[in-house]
């Protein structure tokens, strides 16, 4: 009995485990408003010496509220000794045979939404907001909402300290950025936790029919119980091996009914409760079978 209480319990563990795996998926879910993310290639070309040097990335992400357009022009950094484009006098040193020009920002100080309002308002044609220092080459979308019609975009601070680099030694800067390609986060992570589902499920499922005692059914039970008993009744009945001049070997009165030969010297007969007998090795397995006498049907188990 104590073997079948176990079953309930592990079901209920393997229940409440799929059960939390569950929440944990649906929590995972992305909601509504799970949005894209952009990738900004930057083809960037610069000259040094008589060489021009051009390099295309894939640099950046777009904004949130950033439109997704194709946008180019000469890199221009803030005026002054800070970088991060804050204050609202911030002024750009565009240089002059420059039609169409980007500002490069640094991240921090004030809201993203503040500093691209400052270079949209100063003329630029788009806002390169580059990460905070020690953040290497990670990015990120950003928020700046109420600046929809200028193109913005973030990239990392080292290719951000880079190009500041450059500029500031004089170098020209121009930037093409293009729209690379979308990515879903949440898709990802959609998929990753339901695969860590499936597989959770599998093990619980492994674990809980490795687990699972074996427990006989009654019938099952009843069967090996009566073949116990019948092997024990079995063992109980007398054997006699025949020799010269025994009656059991005369052929007129006695042959085995189950294999119809008759008797030799040493044969080993067993002899049932109601008296017949036959071939140790044609009785036993026939009693294993029948349990009744082949010749008067007497139940060995019931006398
Ligand atoms: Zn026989
Ligand atoms: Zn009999």
């Amino acid at each position: 009995m104590s073997l079948l209480r176990i079953t309930p319990s592990v079901h209920s563990s393997v229940s409440s485990r799929l059960l939390r795996l569950s929440i944990f998926l649906l929590l995972s879910l992305p909601d509504t408003k799970g949005k894209a993310i952009w990738t900004a290639h930057l083809n960037i070309t610069f000259q040094v010496g008589n060489q021009i040097i051009s390099e295309l990335g894939e640099s950046g992400v777009f904004g949130n509220h950033s439109p997704l357009e194709r946008v180019s022009g000469v890199v221009v950094l803030p005026e002054g000794w800070n970088q991060n484009a804050c204050n609202p006098m911030t002024n750009f040193s565009r240089p002059e045979r420059a039609d169409s020009w980007l500002a490069l920002i640094e991240r921090g100080g004030c809201t993203f939404t503040h500093k691209i309002n400052v270079a949209a308002e100063k003329g630029a044609n788009g806002v390169i907001v580059y990460n905070y220092p020690g953040t290497g080459n990670r990015v990120f979308p950003m928020s700046h909402q109420g600046t929809e019609n200028i193109v913005a975009v973030m990239i990392g601070n080292l290719k951000g300290l880079e190009l500041l680099h450059l500029i500031q030694k004089g170098v020209y800067v121009t930037i093409i950025i293009e729209v690379g390609r979308m990515h879903m986060p949440w898709l990802s992570h959609y998929v990753i936790s339901l695969f860590t589902f499936l597989a959770a499920t599998v093990a619980c499922l492994f674990l809980y029919c490795a687990r699972r005692p074996r427990v006989p059914d009654s019938s099952t039970r009843r069967r090996r119980q009566i073949k116990a008993d019948v092997n024990k009744a079995i063992g109980q009945l007398r054997l006699q091996v025949l020799k010269e001049g025994d009656k059991e070997l005369d052929p007129d009165e006695n042959n085995c009914v189950v294999c119809f030969d008759i008797y030799k010297p040493q044969d080993v007969v067993r002899i049932l409760t109601c008296k017949h007998f036959f071939h140790k090795a044609c009785i036993d397995p026939w009693l294993l079978a029948h349990r009744t006498c082949p010749i008067c049907k007497c139940d060995i188990l019931k006398t």
